[in-house]
């Protein structure tokens, strides 16, 4: 063994204990840590002959890496749609990494951590309502989620012509119908070879709506003559978190042959409130879902999961099975993960979220999801009393998008975003609704408070005066 990895072997509980150090100073001063970088990283690439061992790692990661990190998981950061890490979801995450196990097998020889996995995606299943008629693993994102549903939606829909895309490829036009498909979507249908301009743009509602137009939706499916097609619905839109109307789109099956798919990568969180569980009622009739881990459940990146019906097990399998796996026998007594979605060797994804939701259950979920549509409301009547701002959009959730009043400030409102942002101490993002520009506000983090809505509007309140608008 080397003389640096001896060293480091004989020095793990001190080198563990000082990266603890290292993480919790980051984890208690969250609040005061800037939302931006104002400093540019001082690059290094040189490889060391000798290396510098655990701790001389650590000293200039303190040095030069540390200081440009930006306090994402922290309560003020509202770009995109970011959660933040709970204690317990770190906890997780590092054991996960401690444990370094390969996720694939139900069966105990060589490990069983694809049964922890399960018994994780069980636990979600139960926070999200949803009925055991699912089944699920974990992949790196909502993208990968949704191209892990959708691959599986272009099997099926090569199945309606007796054809195995899956072996032979694509060689049907794949009707896909969708309103308001979130872009990670549009990438995968040109990474799954469907093409990303290959998609009919159902009309939304009319009036301030991001959601299907059902009789748009029909009229569009009428013209497919009684072809099978792929459906890409919402459970939350991101600029306005609009949902698709689920109750009428199963309906539909009665109706029409299709493949229904929701991203409810953090929309769908809404089932684990009692106040907004009816905006997703109807949504465990779909083929398949998509939901982040890494936005809502506020575990650390990466994670999100795939739900897909049981029923479909054979189509997921033909999709995503390894080519050089011997005989499979019973897909579901002989499981292994490495034949269902896009990855072979794959981390214990499902640990951090495993431990968060033992840590805080249900109810502390729903106080999450309950505190964080709450703190957009309060920020969204906070801030149409300051004279300056107007709404973009109505809240329907936990996303806020506004703009600077008055068309005449219409040029000035990217400027005014970067000046905000460059202060620190709150991050938002650019956004385009209904042909004006705007910008969005995203509450998914559970250390935001009341304290923090007060010190953003007071931000954006400097920033006017700076800008002399
Ligand atoms: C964030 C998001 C995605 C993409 O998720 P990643 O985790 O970044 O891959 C997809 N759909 C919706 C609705 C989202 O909000």
């Amino acid at each position: 063994m080397n003389s640096k990895l001896r060293e480091d072997l004989k020095d793990f509980d001190r080198i563990l204990n000082e990266t603890k150090n290292q993480g919790i100073e980051f984890l208690n001063n969250l609040e005061n840590h800037p939302t931006s970088t104002r400093q540019s990283m001082q690059t290094d690439g040189e490889l060391n002959e000798y290396g510098l061992g655990s701790l001389g790692a650590l000293a200039e990661f303190k040095e030069r890496l540390a200081p440009v990190m930006v306090a994402s998981p922290g309560p003020r950061y509202l770009g995109f749609v970011t959660g933040g890490s709970t204690p317990a979801s770190i906890v997780g995450d590092w054991l996960a990494s401690v444990y370094d196990q390969n996720a694939q097998s139900i069966k105990a020889q060589g490990g069983a951590t694809a049964l922890i996995e399960m018994e994780t995606i069980n636990l979600l299943l139960q926070l999200l309502d949803l009925p055991q008629s699912f089944m699920g693993g974990f992949v790196t994102g909502a993208t990968m989620s949704n191209f892990t549903s959708l691959g599986v939606a272009r099997q099926w829909f090569g199945k309606q012509f007796g054809k195995d895309f899956a072996k032979n490829g694509i060689s049907e036009t794949i009707n896909i119908l969708t309103a308001t498909p979130h872009s990670s979507s549009v990438k995968c249908l040109s990474m799954l070879g469907i093409g990303s301009q290959n998609y009919v743009t159902v009309k939304t509602i009319e009036g301030n709506r991001e959601a299907i137009d059902m009789y748009d939706l029909e009229q569009n499916i009428k013209k497919l003559n009684g072809q099978p097609f792929v459906l890409i619905s919402s459970a939350g839109t991101v600029n306005t978190a609009d949902f698709d109307d689920f109750v009428a789109i199963s309906k539909l099956r009665e109706k029409y042959n299709f493949w229904w798919h929701i991203d409810g990568a953090f929309g769908g969180f809404a089932a684990v409130s009692d106040k907004y569980k009816h905006l997703v009622e109807g949504w465990e009739d779909a083929d398949s879902i998509t939901i982040d881990c890494h936005k809502w459940l506020n575990v650390p990146y990466e994670s999100a999961f795939y739900l897909i019906k049981k029923d479909h097990i054979n189509l997921q399998i033909e999709t995503f099975q390894n080519s050089n796996a011997p005989y499979l026998g019973n897909p579901l007594e002989n499981f292994n993960y490495l034949n269902v979605l896009p990855e072979n060797s794959r981390r214990l994804r499902a640990l951090p979220a495993w431990f968060s939701l033992k840590a805080y259950g249900k109810e502390g979920y729903r106080d999450i999801i309950e505190k964080s549509i709450a703190l957009a409301l309060h920020f969204g009547n906070a801030l149409i009393e300051e004279e300056n701002f107007e709404l973009l959009a109505p809240i329907n959730l936990n996303n806020v998008c506004f703009t600077l009043k008055g068309n005449h400030n219409q040029e000035k409102v990217n400027e005014f975003l970067v000046c905000l942002n460059d202060k620190g101490k709150v991050f938002m993002t650019p956004t385009v609704y209904q042909n004006r520009k705007g910008i969005r506000a995203s509450f998914v983090n559970w250390r935001t408070t009341e304290d923090d809505i007060k010190i953003i509007i007071e931000e954006l309140k400097e920033t006017i005066l700076d800008m002399e608008i």
